[in-house]
């Protein structure tokens, strides 16, 4: 399938209506294994405390037609409550890393990604797990939100809809990190359909019941989902508001790499807000404020996430796309 077109400021892709007509619904097999990772970063603690209580009460994620594995990802940064110890776990499952070809003393979450690989990948293989909701927060304002690799994947196209309308009227916005320029080797790229859950404002380190609240209940309409779709449910060809990732943000900064400003005031809290061109963006400590001067309209995410300074983000900018999904049935 392929992008046709782009309209004016809204930016709307759409599949074509040829490749939709040639077939109009995909079916697929049953899921018959999914895993649930919490403590991919050890001190976000939402799914930390979930995937810690399901080890223990795994009934409570139990459904009849499927495996559901709860899985501490990075038990040495959970216990210690850091976001990792060598490197971010979440960033090192390419092949180079997994393959296990490196030379000296391999890195504590790189040791981890090859163990994590084999339980639950090997990545690529049909041997892989079917489905992977891997478990995250953020600082940032964005409520609850999925994280989707790939553009064409019907199926989880369709499970981000079903969440998305079980969820109405509390917000859940689909962020779609497919990227020609980056790759971001996630620990849940190992599955057939990987899916990022990221809710917030929470602190690192910090446990607040609303967010905690809002991952389960994503957590437990995608897995109703995959059990009416193993039940032989038929999903109808539908369409999906993304925000695509378009390009990552950094904060001003002097000669010697220090923040030259912060995120402005009328920037904090408004992930998933239009950014019209002439908005403020940053404002430095004598008040000087630097303006959005791109030509279109784009949406800010992941602003101010503390998690980021040292990756040089201070947002990311998205824009809206609509995504099409066929039909699906088992
Ligand atoms: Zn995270």
């Amino acid at each position: 399938m392929g992008i046709n077109s782009r309209t004016g400021k809204d930016l709307c892709v759409h599949f074509t209506a040829a490749a939709v007509n040639m077939a109009t619904s995909s079916s697929h097999s049953a899921v018959r294994r999914v895993a649930i990772f919490g403590g991919t970063h050890g001190n976000e603690l939402s799914g930390v405390l979930l995937v810690k209580h399901w080890l223990k009460h795994g009934e409570e994620i139990a459904r009849r037609s499927m495996e559901v594995r709860p899985f501490i990802t990075n038990p040495k940064a959970v216990e210690k409550c850091v976001r990792y110890i060598d490197t971010d776990l979440n960033r090192v499952f390419d092949n180079q890393s997994l393959s296990g070809d490196q030379k000296g003393k391999v890195p504590y979450e790189i040791e981890q990604a090859r163990k994590i690989n084999s339980l639950f990948g090997p990545k690529g293989s049909k041997n892989g797990y079917d489905v992977i909701l891997d478990l995250h927060n953020t600082t940032a304002h964005m409520g609850a939100t999925l994280i989707l690799e790939n553009s064409r994947d019907d199926f989880t196209i369709q499970m981000c809809k079903y969440i998305q309308t079980s969820m109405a009227p509390e917000s859940c916005a689909v962020l779609l990190i497919e990227h020609p320029g980056v790759k971001y080797a996630t620990t849940r790229s190992i599955a057939k359909h990987p899916i990022g859950i990221e809710v917030g404002p929470q602190p690192q380190g910090v446990v607040r019941a609303d967010i905690l609240r809002t991952m389960k209940n994503v957590v437990n309409y995608a897995l109703d989902f995959m059990q009416y779709f193993n039940e032989g449910t038929e999903f109808p060809p539908c369409s999906l508001e993304v925000y695509r990732v378009l390009e990552k943000i950094d904060y001003p900064r002097n000669e010697s790499g220090d923040l030259g400003a912060i995120i402005h005031p009328s920037l904090q809290d408004q992930d998933w807000k239009p950014l019209n061109p002439g908005d403020p963006m940053f404002i430095t400590m004598d008040g000087e404020v630097t303006c959005y001067e791109g030509e279109n309209t784009v949406y800010p995410t992941f602003v101010n996430e503390a998690a980021y300074y040292e990756k040089n983000q201070a947002f990311a900018k998205t824009e809206k796309v609509t995504l099409m999904a066929q039909a699906l049935r088992l």
